[in-house]
């Protein structure tokens, strides 16, 4: 195995988020080698966030571009999947064979949208659909007509961003929900309660406690229904499947790395094989990999959300160029969400909490603050329509907390 000091050939794979931050600061911090960058898509960096939201209901569909900043001086490979890597010779193998060496790698390629994980389902069928990228909110967008029938399943962030899109746009819609109220196990009961109120307010039905058990067609093969699991049936002409994301980690396997549920990453985004050991030169970041959380106690968690495969990509970089004299790294995670006309954000990991505290709940000003403890220790915040009451709580998660060594 060759150790290499001072890189010369970098190579990322993922052209999106994480693999752009990631280049930018690669050259921002002085990296004057060579830099390839590779895509699945045929498309240059784009974001993700809009296309649930704006791209959907805006008269004209958004340009969502991400910028590139003027002399990043990449190679772009673009329309062209990796589906191979050998951390041992430091190659991948691309789609059409090509075969790129390197010095070190971003493993960058994010998620893709699970599907057909309805019992009986036998696979894509016309009118279902589901959202990850730029082609499939385009073929979505062309959908939602006022008048027509919308469904979504799953009242997740995406589903719930689908559905009040589809309201806002004139359709009749219904958020099919297997838990009791909307992200109950993301952010608790109360948030989830809060989150119903204002879907049932815009509109929207919400069948809570209840899953897709078949989708139903007509003779001509187009989409008319389905059938729920306790029974009762909903018409629909569009649905999307709104059921969360997995990590596109296919083409790493036989590479060594097990990385199903996101590439095992250590604080410093290096990735790692399943005997702890770092993949040499390799790091990972964004929705693609698994990574410690000093809320968590170091536990690696895939994440999902926007400003962590930021900041992610932004330390990997700094890994690939300094390993053990980079940063480590524990930004305090966060996210937001846009629907019916308010604005959700959270800081931290609501997720682990045991106790969570209500500060205000106005649903007539659909004002919202809780707090999310874990054994007695802030984990983690969330409001709606209350911003800027985040601030205090991001502070406090970020010094009160010890670092990872
Ligand atoms: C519709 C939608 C709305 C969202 N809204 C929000 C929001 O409101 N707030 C929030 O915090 N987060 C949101 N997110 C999540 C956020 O967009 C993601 O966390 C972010 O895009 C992750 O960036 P990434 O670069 O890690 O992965 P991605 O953006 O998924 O990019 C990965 C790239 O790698 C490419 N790729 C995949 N496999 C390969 C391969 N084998 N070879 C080469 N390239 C490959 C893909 O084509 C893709 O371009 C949303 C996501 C979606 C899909």
């Amino acid at each position: 195995m060759r150790a290499v000091d001072h890189p010369s050939d970098l190579v990322i794979v993922g052209a999106s988020l994480a693999g752009l931050r990631a280049a930018t600061v690669l050259r921002a911090e002085g990296y004057t080698g060579r830099l390839t960058i590779v895509g699945a898509e045929p498309y240059a960096p784009y974001d993700r966030p809009p296309l649930s939201k704006q791209f959907l209901t805006a008269p004209a569909p958004a340009d969502t571009g991400l910028p590139v900043p003027e002399g990043l001086r990449a190679r772009w490979l673009l329309g062209r999947p990796a589906v191979r890597l050998c951390p041992f010779k430091r190659v991948v193998t691309l789609a059409q064979g090509t075969r790129l060496y390197y010095d070190g790698l971003l493993i960058a390629t994010g998620a893709a949208a699970r599907s057909g994980v309805l019992p009986g389902e036998p696979g894509p069928r016309q009118g279902v659909f589901t959202l990850r990228g730029r082609d499939d909110a385009a073929a979505l967008r062309a959908q939602l007509v006022p008048g027509r029938k919308l469904l979504v399943v799953g009242a997740g962030f995406l589903g719930g961003e689908v559905a009040a899109a589809g309201r806002a746009l004139g359709l009749d819609v219904t958020l099919v929900e297997a838990g009791a109220v909307p992200l109950e196990r993301a952010v608790g009961t109360e948030v989830g309660a809060f989150m119903a109120m204002l879907h049932r307010e815009a509109g929207i039905d919400l069948r809570t406690g209840a899953t897709v058990a078949e989708f139903r067609t007509g003779p001509d093969g187009r989409l008319t229904g389905a059938r729920l699991s306790d029974g009762r049936t909903v018409a629909a002409d569009v649905a999307v499947l709104a059921l969360g994301a997995v990590p596109a980690t296919g083409w790493l396997a036989g590479s060594g790395i097990e990385a199903a549920g996101g590439v095992p990453c250590d604080n410093r985004l290096r990735a790692l094989f399943p005997d702890g050991q770092p993949v040499p030169g390799v790091v990972a970041a964004g929705d693609a990999a698994r990574v410690p959380q000093r809320l968590a106690d170091g536990a690696a968690w895939n994440l999902g959300h926007w400003a962590g495969a930021a900041d992610q990509g932004a330390a990997a970089a700094r890994t690939l160029l300094r390993g053990d004299a980079a940063p480590v790294f524990d930004e305090v995670p966060s996210f937001w969400s846009d629907l019916h006309g308010v604005r959700l954000r959270s800081v931290g990991l609501p997720g682990l909490a045991d106790t969570v505290e209500v500060h205000e709940c106005d649903r007539e000003a659909r004002r919202l603050e809780v707090s999310y403890h874990r054994g007695g220790r802030l984990v983690g915040a969330l409001t709606i329509g209350r911003t800027s009451r985040l601030a205090a709580y991001r502070r406090t998660l970020a010094d009160a907390i010890p670092q990872l060594a």
